[in-house]
């Protein structure tokens, strides 16, 4: 009988986190196991935290802690899980239990706030019947009404949970202990909470708690944040107030299944090239054991991807294993979640951040336990605990949510192949715009390649017009819609058919400059121009969440003569309001949906034909499918085009594909209208002609040239300080260090490091951001040489106001 366990313990720091051993006292001998929750004393101070079990081991030593109690009467993660997060910790240098969160749904880790409340049907209201410290536990729970925490319990009254009266009032039925499978909170919601994040200006203790929280899950209704922190709706009027969160409205809050549409896919019958990739598919699934884990399945738009994987999915249930499908963004894809739930029914289970935490929780307890064996949804859907894992499905690949940009800055692309290669499992990467990559990869054989190179059925590709719009009439002028696509809007609209509309701008973007001193105006805390809202009426910044009203006089120099420059989904719309005064249009953007089912009911709408014409930002450039649409036209295709970045090229490329191929995919044949400043611009070139493979060639030619992805590996290490010069210091510093162990311990390694830089956007929410990219080959010694440096730095008492954090192979370099 072993009486250790180690024990990953919460809200430790990168540089002080490994596994922790316990001592197992005799009553939980039977109850403590790996994968099971705990609280154990931590820290100098001995305060409660909670832990999780890794295993039942360890050494024995001077001033070792005792668990103090089992939280989960079941393991919450198996060995595979377990296994995951030790793997996490080495690749995103991210702490162990920050790694545990990811695999256990939000709603199962409040319930640990030790939280009680007098039973439902308690009526036993009479004094005399209570001696006096019970009589002020029933008082302080029912004058507190909701959920009230132990801590609080024990500030009011000084007592604990092993406190004999307290323990006889719960023996007794009277009071109970908070558990979400007895008071579930649903409804439909309106008030919804999200964080603002970065916040960093003065909280109060409670108020921290409630913002970790929120950050944790990120949109969540006001009332479950309530339920489940204990915290009163005043907590989180004080976080709107102060900017670290913000309230808004859901028009309607269902659940997803309420959606699913009455369609059937069961007569599925497959075209002659999507027969051969999947049966190229289904055997390399059977042999994944011995060949390659791995297979790209690229696609040209519209050539009916998701009907080769339903078959390939029917295929390995059959074989009574399970399945995880990821797409990029769940309200970007309502099309494709329906076709998998009028296939499979129940047995999807949906994982994604608009869900409430009671739904969170109950998909994970439906997938956990097998009740439901296939899981879709966006990044996280990678950690769902699917039994039996036999595949994981990567839906257009190469989108950039499925890296996280927050610690642990993980990449589910990667995550997903690792639990593939410890489950014996499958991995299909599909898209019609691989990330170049993953072609790269294919190209070299480590994947299994199979394409689809034509649309479905009698659709063919769209044929596109690029434009060159120094010629227009008015060049400059904030014009939205050139000549061309003019003609071509109200040529459609006249046929009857449907046209989407992309402005190729992210989010909505005016700003304000000044006619006499030029300055933009800008957010106080952060190096980047504010964004007028027509909607509220107020800048906005969308890095720090900083409002202002609506303002007369430059703030600069006070002159009256603020001009607002820019082109937003606002403007555009009344210009085509102007064009065609007839044609019903729709506005897709940030500020029109706000909610995620008035995306989906406005798809609906349009579906059905109650619009003529769809604009709006990137939101609809993907994944929609609607055979009445046959015109496709790109307002200024260059903006992605000039970001300082080395993948600008390949999300220019990927947008305009994916846009491109929103056209035409019924019957009709459909154009694409794409407007430029720069047509002899060889990647809109290529897009026009719908070459991916043209493409792929050329980028991975700039690439290996520039030494960058895939013939490389990316580290960003960012440094964040409220101190100019410090923070610069620390990333010279950092740097110096480096060189010191590769030159030293580590020498041998492939590696090139450019000097420290300010990031893109040097300042945000008053905090100087530097950077330091190394180029490496991200393998064992290369990860523990940088977990080394960060680890010692943290050690610097120099540097203690500057945090450091390293992200592998970033979506972007900051
Ligand atoms: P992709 O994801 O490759 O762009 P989709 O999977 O959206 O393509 O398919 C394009 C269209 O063709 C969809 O409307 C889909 O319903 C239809 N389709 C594809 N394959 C089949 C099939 N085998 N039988 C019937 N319809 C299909
Ligand atoms: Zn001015
Ligand atoms: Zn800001």
């Amino acid at each position: 009988m072993s009486t250790l366990a180690r024990i990953a313990v919460e809200n430790t720091v990168y540089h002080f986190d490994k596994l922790f051993t316990y001592l197992v006292p005799e009553e939980l001998y039977k109850t403590v196991r790996p994968g099971v929750r705990v609280t154990v004393p931590f820290g100098a101070g001995s305060r409660e935290r909670v832990g999780m079990v890794f295993d039942l081991d360890g050494q024995e030593g001077e001033g070792i802690k005792t668990v103090l109690s089992v939280l989960d009467r079941e393991p919450v993660l198996d060995r595979e899980g377990l296994g995951l997060a030790l793997w996490m910790k080495n690749r995103y240098y991210c702490t162990l239990f920050e790694a545990v969160k990811l695999m256990i749904p939000a709603g199962l880790h409040f319930r640990l706030k030790d939280s009680y409340v007098l039973s439902a049907g308690f009526t036993d209201f009479d004094r005399e019947n209570y001696d006096g410290l019970s009589w002020q536990i029933i008082m302080a729970l029912r004058s507190h009404g909701r959920a009230m925490p132990m801590e609080k319990l024990s500030a009011a009254l000084g007592i604990t949970r092993d406190c004999p009266e307290f323990k006889a009032l719960q023996a007794g039925g009277v009071v109970c202990r908070v558990n979400l499978a007895m008071n579930r909170v649903k409804d439909a919601v309106s008030k919804m909470v999200r964080p603002i994040p970065g916040f960093d200006g003065r909280l109060t203790p409670r108020q921290r708690e409630v913002y970790g929280v929120l950050c944790d899950v990120g949109e969540v209704s006001e009332k479950e944040l309530c339920y489940f922190t204990g915290a009163s709706p005043a907590v989180v009027k004080a976080l709107c107030e102060k900017g670290a969160a913000e309230v808004f409205q859901y028009e309607i809050y269902r659940r997803p299944e309420a959606l699913a549409a009455e369609e059937d896919n069961d007569d599925l019958i497959l075209s002659e090239s999507q027969q051969k990739a999947l049966e190229e598919l289904t055997e390399e699934y059977e042999n994944a054991r011995e060949g390659s884990r791995c297979a790209l399945l690229y696609g040209v738009t519209g050539s009916g991807k998701t009907s080769v994987y339903l078959k390939l999915i029917d295929h390995v249930l059959a074989k009574g294993r399970g399945v995880i499908v990821m797409v990029p963004e769940i309200s970007l894809t309502p099309q494709t979640l329906r076709r998998f739930q009028s296939r499979f029914g129940d047995q999807v289970a949906v994982f994604h951040s608009g869900l409430s935490l009671g739904e969170r929780m109950d998909e994970w307890r439906r997938v956990r336990q097998g009740r439901a064996r296939i899981a879709v949804g966006t990044r996280s859907a990678v950690f769902a605990p699917v039994q039996k894992l036999g595949l994981i499905v990567i839906d257009e690949e190469q989108e950039h949510t499925y890296k996280s940009e927050a610690s642990p800055r993980y990449d589910a692309r990667e995550v997903a192949r690792y639990r593939c290669a410890r489950s014996d499992a499958f991995c299909l990467l599909s898209s019609a715009t691989p990330s170049v990559e993953t072609f790269h990869m294919a190209r070299e054989g480590r994947f299994r390649f199979h394409k689809l190179e034509d649309r479905f059925g009698r659709a063919v590709m769209p044929e596109v017009q690029l434009v060159d719009m120094n010629w227009e009439d008015h060049p400059g002028s904030e014009h939205a819609v050139g000549m061309a696509l003019g003609e071509a809007l109200i040529e459609n609209f006249r046929r009857g058919k449907q046209s989407i509309v992309l402005l190729n701008r992210r989010g909505y973007h005016t700003f304000a400059s000044c006619r006499s001193c030029r300055e933009v105006v800008s957010c106080p805390n952060c190096s980047i121009s504010l964004t007028y809202h027509t909607a509220n009426r107020r800048f906005m910044c969308h890095y720090c969440g900083y409002s202002a009203p609506l303002m007369k006089k430059c703030p600069s120099c006070g002159s009256e003569g603020l001009a607002f420059r820019g082109l937003g989904t606002q403007k555009a719309e009344e210009q085509l309001r102007e064009l065609l005064p007839k044609a019903r249009i729709l506005r897709m953007d940030t500020d029109s949906m706000s909610g995620r089912y008035s995306l989906e009911r406005s798809l609906h709408e349009f579906a059905r034909g109650e619009y003529d014409v769809m604009v709006g930002t990137q939101m609809v450039a993907k994944g929609l499918d609607f055979e009445n649409v046959t015109l496709v036209g790109v307002i200024s295709a260059d903006q992605t085009l000039y970001s300082d970045d080395f993948r600008s090229g390949e999300r220019t490329f990927d947008l305009l594909t994916q846009v491109v191929g929103r056209a035409g995919r019924g019957r009709l044949p459909g154009r694409a209208v794409i407007q430029t400043f720069a047509p002899e611009n060889p990647v809109l070139g290529l897009a026009a002609k719908q070459d991916y493979f043209g493409f792929a060639e050329r980028e991975l030619a700039y690439r290996k040239a520039m030494l960058y992805p895939p013939f490389v590996d990316l580290l960003v290490i960012g440094f964040v300080g409220g101190d100019e010069k410090l923070t610069r210091r620390s990333a010279e510093r950092f740097l110096q260090e480096l060189e010191g162990l590769a030159r030293g311990e580590y020498a041998g390694l492939p590696l090139r490091v450019l000097r420290p830089s300010p990031a893109a956007i040097a300042r945000v929410s008053g905090k100087y951001r530097y950077k330091l990219i190394i180029k490496c080959q991200n393998g064992p010694r290369f990860r523990e040489m940088i977990a080394r440096l960060l680890t010692a730095f943290a050690g610097l008492r120099e540097f203690r106001q500057v945090t450091v954090y390293a992200d592998p192979n970033p979506n972007r370099i900051i």
